[in-house]
């Protein structure tokens, strides 16, 4: 990605309509295999959703290069403009739902390599919204995502219905955070307009008894042990239950801290 050029700031973030799973980040990178072979052949001659022609997720951490994720062909990007309140928010949703693969119900219940597999972990927004401490030890990173919206007519008239697309992309443009920066997908290099995705838990997780927003790593690894414990053996090998049990110390040491200190930050 070629260094990212800021245009006119406004105020407002954009933010994920109030209602559950509006994120979307699973249907770009967990739950579809190359090709959306997922779906099967007859649904795939359905007609897709909004996103996958326009719409990336890009992730980024320093030190490391970005990586680029295509949609699922069957998820809908939807931009509007909040009608109790002067600013965008993005509604991702399944426009198969009703009949979305098995791999997509299942999914963060079920989240193995492999559909035999059977392992239930957290799906990637609650890892995305989890703590940094949290991101670098399971991660070795930390990591920020956004979503890459091809800076071009079609793709605003797509995504933005109820806007004129002129309009929507100046509201887009002048949203806090939003930038412009060009992508190299391919041999090609195209502009896009980078979303940065909010850590906000609020609303947007699936919350089911297996669904939990992750707090603490210790919380995380009683709840997802096995997948957990899987990342941690592929970084750190036979070091992985020290690692484990030493950023487990730090985190509940530097949580005592911060509950030692009064509320302007001074040592009681
Ligand atoms: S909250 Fe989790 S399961 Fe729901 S769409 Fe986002 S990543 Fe997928
Ligand atoms: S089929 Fe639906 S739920 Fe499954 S990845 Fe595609 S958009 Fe997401």
């Amino acid at each position: 990605m070629n260094t990212p050029c800021r245009t006119h700031e406004n105020h407002d973030t954009i933010t994920f309509a109030e209602s559950e799973c509006s994120d979307g980040m699973c249907c770009f990178t967990c739950v579809i295999p190359p090709g959306n072979k997922h779906v099967g052949f007859f649904k795939y001659l359905r007609k897709g959703g909004t996103a996958s022609p326009y719409v990336k997720l890009l992730v980024t951490s320093e030190g490391y290069k970005d990586e680029l994720y295509d949609a699922c062909k069957f998820l809908n990007f939807i931009i509007s403009q909040d009608a109790a309140k002067p600013h965008l928010k993005m509604d991702l949703r399944c426009s198969i739902y009703k009949s979305r693969p098995s791999q997509c119900m299942g999914y963060p219940d079920q989240a193995g390599e492999s559909v035999y597999q059977k392992i239930s972990g957290p799906c990637i927004f609650n890892e995305y919204t989890a703590p940094r401490a949290y991101h670098k030890l399971v991660y070795k990173r930390e990591w920020k995502a956004f979503y890459a919206i091809l800076d071009h007519a079609d793709a605003i008239r797509s995504l933005c219905a109820h806007e004129e697309p002129s309009v929507a992309r100046s509201l887009i443009l002048g949203a806090k955070g939003v930038v412009r920066a060009a992508i190299s997908v391919g041999r090609d290099e195209r502009d896009y307009l980078l979303i940065p995705i909010q850590n906000e838990t609020r609303n947007i997780l699936y919350v089911s008894e297996k669904h939990q927003p992750i707090v603490t790593i210790r919380q995380a690894y009683s709840r997802w042990e096995e997948k957990i414990q899987n990342n941690l053996k592929n970084h750190y090998r036979d070091e992985w239950e020290s690692r484990l049990k030493s950023a487990i110390e730090t985190e509940e040491k530097d949580a005592g801290k911060r509950g030692d200190e009064d509320t302007t930050g001074n040592l009681e």
